[in-house]
């Protein structure tokens, strides 16, 4: 019977007893599984962080809606707004900076800025980064050209000005076109990978308040935090 005794695991003996030391590792195997099957209820942040950004505002009724939610949630984000609107709604761009969020800039009237000299590309930029430092008390570092069309005349305007911090996106689920809520939400769950920047619009996507609550929901059930 001791023949059977491996030496380097002595408690697994013969018969009964290695009958019980089945039962005792299914047993534990049980016990252990609870944390490997926990995606549902993931510690936070262990995905790691996405990054949510609404261009194109602020919008009367959109922004103040995004706001909610994301205070709601506990959730931070980028604005990346435009001159015009900023000074249209300034109100807006302060409070989104106090809840906590990071403003960027836009350019002053959203044109394709590769079509425009370096000193027009300029003073798109200078003069957003006045309407956005007049609405919070900070100009902006970071910048994002409008369709994300850029070259070098834009890039050394964009120095001119301050701006070094240009952010582009990896996620984009084109809300601007309007599709349901809850394909905005699947667009970016799926696509959605720790580091992520995801394109929103609170100025032109019209179901994009409606979608993110789901999206925020969506980041949290699979470990991600937002920033
Ligand atoms: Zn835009």
């Amino acid at each position: 019977m001791s023949r059977d005794r491996a030496p380097t695991c002595p408690v697994v003996g013969p018969g009964p007893e290695r009958w019980i030391a089945s039962v005792l590792g299914a047993l534990l195997l049980v016990l252990l599984a609870p944390p490997a099957q926990a995606a549902s209820a993931p510690q936070q942040c262990a995905a790691g962080h996405v990054r949510l950004t609404f261009d194109d505002g602020p919008h009367p009724t959109a922004t103040p809606a995004i706001l909610d939610t994301l205070a709601e949630r506990g959730a931070e984000a980028t604005f990346f707004v435009t001159g015009e609107k900023a000074t249209a709604r300034p109100d807006l761009v302060r409070r989104a900076a106090e809840q906590g969020h990071r403003i960027g800039n836009h350019s002053w009237s959203h044109p394709e800025l590769t079509t425009l000299d370096r000193t027009q590309v300029a003073s798109q930029l200078r003069r957003t980064n006045q309407a956005i430092e007049l609405a919070t008390g900070s100009p902006p570092s970071e910048w994002r050209p409008p369709y994300g069309a850029t070259n070098d005349v834009v890039q050394a305007a964009a120095r001119d000005v301050g701006l070094d911090e240009m952010v582009l996106w990896t996620v984009d689920p084109r809300d601007w076109a309007d599709p349901p809520a809850t394909a905005i939400r699947d667009r970016v769950l799926r696509a959605v990978r720790p580091g992520s920047i995801v394109l929103l619009h609170d100025a032109t996507g019209q179901n994009t308040p409606a979608a993110l609550p789901m999206i925020l929901d969506g980041l949290s059930a699979r470990g991600y935090c937002t920033q």
